[in-house]
Order: structure tokens, then C-alpha cells, then sequence
């Protein structure tokens, strides 16, 4: 974990791309302070509350959540005296996982792995580098619907509303006389995107608004720091699996028989690029006209996911 200025009292905290949950974050020194996203479990989101404490021991005043997933959510309680602000749908959808107590069945789901499918292992085995005990969800307690535009010691800084694109809850933090965007999951740095509730025309629209915003720095949710280039080059990715899904819908192939005919050249390189098959899979809805928020099934999703893998490791 790393602790970067990328402007006047703006931090990156990264985490190295490992895979599912490894997260990025943010901290704004100005305004009585402004964290942005918490980790996967508590032991990251300490350490990284240690790297904030080293630029200013105080209290933080407010935490912006991203969107509902777990790998920017669950360490909020690690924060629970701040104003904790996020869209409406963030936290309709953390509600939901509270009442499942989502982090309890992963904890089980650890003890317990000879209790899922052999094809779940990959997830099993990324899900085993985090550690779900003692997490209490903790909800946003102040909810916007568009935009909501926070005074930081004179300094603008505007929640921007986005979604429904990677998730029903998306919002970006924009930072316009810093020129810094964290952008939370709407960019995947050289890592494969995988999408939830939402629609790919949302998520371009999303990137588009980003781009047109020129800023310098851009904080993705995964992956490294990067400019306007890597918003771009994400846009670029999902046009092209767009229209290559397009094709093998009209030819009658299934979502994951689609994602072994598509070629991805150098988006190969990128990491999980197996990944593939949720983005896919989320056109396919689209062509079908199916609403953004159709019920997902994410256990039959990764294991499809591994079957492209597995597909991919036998040719
Ligand atoms: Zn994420």
C-alpha cells in the first residue's frame, strides 16, 4: 500500500492490482479532510487510516463512497464519527448486503471451501487474501441524488452522480482546480472492467464526462495512476467488445461460446482478462433489452468467468 501526493494536498492510496478486492482509494487534506472509499476488511483500511494519520493526525471529517462494493465499503466503520456521503442506490445496496450480512457468508465461505463447487476456487482463492471478521457494514449517512458540491477550504470539490454504469450507485469526485478526478470503479487501469448493475451506454457516458473534464491525474478504483489516456483507452475496450458481442448475439452464440471467439490483441494484456465474459455477458442483457438492474447471479457469472480461463489455458 502507497501513499501518493499527486497535487496540493491530494493522496492516491494504491494498492497493486493482485485481483478481485485490491482496491484504490484517497484522502483530501483540506476541509477538516476528506477520505474517499475505504478497503476489503479492516486490517487494509487501518493501515491505510496509519498513512492518513501521518499527514494529519485529526479526525476526518468526511468519507465519500464511490459505490456499494465491498472492496471500497467495508472498512467505513473504521471512519464511522465522519459524515459518510454516497449515492441513494449505494446505499439501498449496501443495506441489501447488510441485511444478507454479505461479509459473514464470505467469513463461512473461507472455512468452509470443500462446500462450493471445484469451479469456485479461483474466486475462493482471491476472496482468501482478505479477512472478513469484524466488519459491521456501515451506511452512508448523507445521500445525494445528481451532484452535490463540497466547499474545501475554498476549494471546490463536486460529487458527480454517474451510474447506473459499473454499479446502480457510481459517483466521481472531481477536484477541478487540482485537475485530480478519483474515479472509483468507473476506471480499471490495465485491468479488465467487470460491470454489475448497469449498461455499458451509461458507463461510456460516464468516461465521456471524465475525458471532458481534462484532468491530469486520474485516481482509478484499480489498477495505476493515469491521465485522460487511460479513461480513452477503457472507452475504447468496451466499444469493441460492444460490437464484437453484437456480432455473435446476431449469429445465436451464447455469452460465454461469444467470449472465446473474441480476439482481444492487446487488451489481452491487461490482467483478468477472462473478465471478458461479465462484459459480454452485460451486453447480451442489453441486446435483449433487459432492464440495468435485471437480477445477476455473480456465482454463475464467475464461473463462466473460469470456463473462459480454462478455455483459454487449453488452446
Ligand atoms: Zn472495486
Amino acid at each position: 500500500m502507497e501513499l501518493k501526493e499527486i497535487a496540493k494536498n491530494i493522496y492516491a492510496c494504491l494498492q497493486e492490482d493482485r485481483g478481485l478486492g485490491w482496491s484504490n482509494a484517497g484522502f483530501v487534506n483540506l476541509g477538516g479532510g476528506l477520505a474517499i472509499d475505504t478497503f476489503y476488511d479492516l486490517n487494509l483500511t487501518k493501515q491505510m487510516r496509519e498513512l492518513y494519520k501521518t499527514i494529519s493526525p485529526e479526525p476526518i471529517k468526511r468519507l465519500v463512497n464511490t459505490h456499494h462494493n465491498g472492496d471500497h465499503t467495508w472498512g467505513n466503520q473504521l471512519f464511522k464519527d465522519a459524515e459518510i456521503i454516497a449515492h441513494r442506490h449505494c446505499a439501498e445496496e449496501m443495506e441489501k448486503e447488510k441485511k444478507r450480512n454479505l461479509p459473514a457468508l464470505f467469513q463461512a465461505g473461507q472455512k468452509r471451501p470443500k462446500a462450493f463447487p471445484a469451479e469456485m476456487k479461483p474466486l475462493l482463492d482471491a476472496l482468501n487474501n482478505f479477512d472478513y471478521s469484524g466488519i459491521e457494514l456501515t451506511l452512508p449517512n448523507r445521500l445525494f441524488e445528481d451532484k452535490l458540491d463540497l466547499d474545501l477550504d475554498g476549494y471546490p470539490c463536486q460529487l458527480i452522480y454517474v451510474g447506473p454504469a459499473h454499479t446502480s450507485g457510481d459517483i466521481i469526485v472531481y477536484l477541478p482546480q487540482h485537475s485530480v478526478i478519483f474515479a472509483g470503479d468507473i476506471v480499471f487501469r490495465h485491468c479488465t472492467p467487470v460491470g454489475w448493475e448497469g449498461t455499458h451506454a451509461k458507463w461510456i457516458e460516464a468516461l465521456d464526462l471524465i475525458i471532458s473534464y481534462k484532468p491530469e491525474i486520474i485516481v482509478p478504483g484499480h489498477g495505476p495512476l493515469c491521465g485522460v489516456d487511460g479513461a480513452k483507452e477503457l472507452r475504447t475496450y468496451f466499444e469493441f467488445v460492444y460490437s464484437e458481442a453484437k456480432l455473435f448475439f446476431d449469429e445465436g452464440l451464447d455469452p460465454l461460446e461469444a467470449s472465446k471467439k473474441i480476439n482481444l490483441g492487446t487488451f489481452a494484456e491487461w490482467t483478468e482478462p477472462e473478465r471478458l465474459y461479465f462484459n459480454v455477458y452485460r451486453a447480451y442483457r442489453e441486446f435483449r433489452k433487459e432492464p440495468w438492474n435485471a437480477p445477476i447471479n455473480p456465482l454463475d457469472l464467475f464461473s463462466n468467468v473460469v470456463e473462459l480461463r480454462a478455455y483459454w489455458n487449453g488452446l
